[in-house]
């Protein structure tokens, strides 16, 4: 239940999933009430003030979970919930009418339902895109200088689930123009860390090498998908928060990237994991699907407009994580 004591009354969708279950543990230790709304409870128990149970994918649920009965608004609404996972779920293709679907409705319904609330009482509306809207063919080689948001057009994400946020991007800016709403949209490049999905084939690539290695014994060999020589950029999860903040207190309103320009290939990454570890780890490549060759995220926008920067190396990140993702695994 709200108070006049807490700071503000802030929903968050997803909060059941990794970045809003980690938001939430924030925004409460900041002193707001939370609303956290999801398919299922946090995994690892992190408990908002409140937590609603359902699908907001259904319009009337999503209308349901806007409403506080206390007959006020929300002041910050955070938009995480969406069908996504790693390369496993993304780039098979098997998954692409339901990520669509699922993905689209939820935005559709929350934008919908605030069209109905009183002008004064707008909130402010963060809405999570992600690098995977930027053009195929930038990414094709594994030495990506990094993307910049001009990049995002012409147009051509190479899965449905980026062309679903890049339509739900111009979707969130259109209902801005059109209605007011006050909306900040950040570009995600893979943000792992702690409380993340390490298993069950929704897990990116980060959280699979740390159980991987973990299962492993010294000496063993672990399967990675293609050559390896695929390179990316991982941003750990408190960074990524703290961008995320320093977003929604800008007046920034243009789609921005949250990532980290430390590029590495998987095989590095790999060698990193078995380092922290203390294991001798080899690989065996594997077919499987990959997405694109390089990607790597450019910063200058958000060291303009939002005064951020990432400033947990790699290294110490993936030391954190692999720490966490050891103790499931024994604890199985
Ligand atoms: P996640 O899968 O852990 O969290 C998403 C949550 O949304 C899940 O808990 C899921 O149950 C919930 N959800 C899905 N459909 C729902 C529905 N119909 N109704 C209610 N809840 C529903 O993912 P995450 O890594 O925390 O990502 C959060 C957001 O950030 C997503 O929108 C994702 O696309 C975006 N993003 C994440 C990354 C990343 O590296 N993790 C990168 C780019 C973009």
């Amino acid at each position: 239940m709200y108070t006049d004591l807490m700071a503000k009354k802030i929903l968050v969708l997803g909060g059941g999933g990794f970045i809003g279950g980690s938001l939430v543990k924030r925004l409460m230790k900041q002193g707001n009430f939370v609303r956290s709304v999801d398919l299922k409870a946090h995994e690892y128990g992190i408990e908002p003030n409140e937590m609603l149970i359902g699908d907001l994918s259904e319009y009337s649920f999503s209308e349901y979970a806007l409403r506080l009965n206390d007959g006020s608004g929300f002041d910050e609404i955070y938009q995480l919930a969406a069908d996504m996972g790693g390369a496993g779920y993304i780039f098979t293709g098997n998954n692409d009418a339901n990520v669509m679907t699922n993905s689209i409705s939820i935005n559709v319904n929350l934008l919908r339902t605030l069209t109905k609330q009183p002008k004064s009482r707008l909130p402010k509306i963060f809405y999570s895109s992600s690098a995977c809207i930027y053009p195929e063919e930038i990414q094709k080689t594994t030495n990506n200088s990094g993307l910049k948001e001009s990049d995002a057009y012409p147009a051509n994400p190479d899965s449905e689930y980026g062309w679903e946020k890049l339509f739900s991007e111009r979707l969130f800016l259109a209902y801005s123009r059109n209605y007011g709403f006050k909306v900040r949209i950040a570009r995600f490049h893979n943000i792992y860390g702690p409380f993340g999905t390490w298993a069950g084939g929704r897990e990116k690539a980060p959280a699979a090498i740390c159980r991987k290695i973990a299962q492993a014994a010294n000496g063993d060999g672990i399967e990675i998908w293609g050559d390896g020589e695929q390179t990316r950029s991982f941003l750990f999860i408190d960074d990524c928060l703290d961008a995320v903040q320093k977003l929604m207190l800008s007046d920034y309103s243009q789609p921005i990237n949250i990532g980290s320009e430390e590029m590495v290939s998987i095989n590095n990454l790999v060698e990193i994991v078995a380092r922290i570890a203390n294991k001798e780890i080899g690989i065996r490549h594997t077919t499987g699907p990959l997405g694109v060759r390089g990607r790597n995220s450019n910063n200058d926008q958000a060291r303009q407009h939002i005064g951020w920067d990432s400033s947990i190396s790699l290294e110490e990140g993936m030391r954190r994580t692999y720490q966490w993702i050891e103790k499931q695994v024994r604890s199985v």
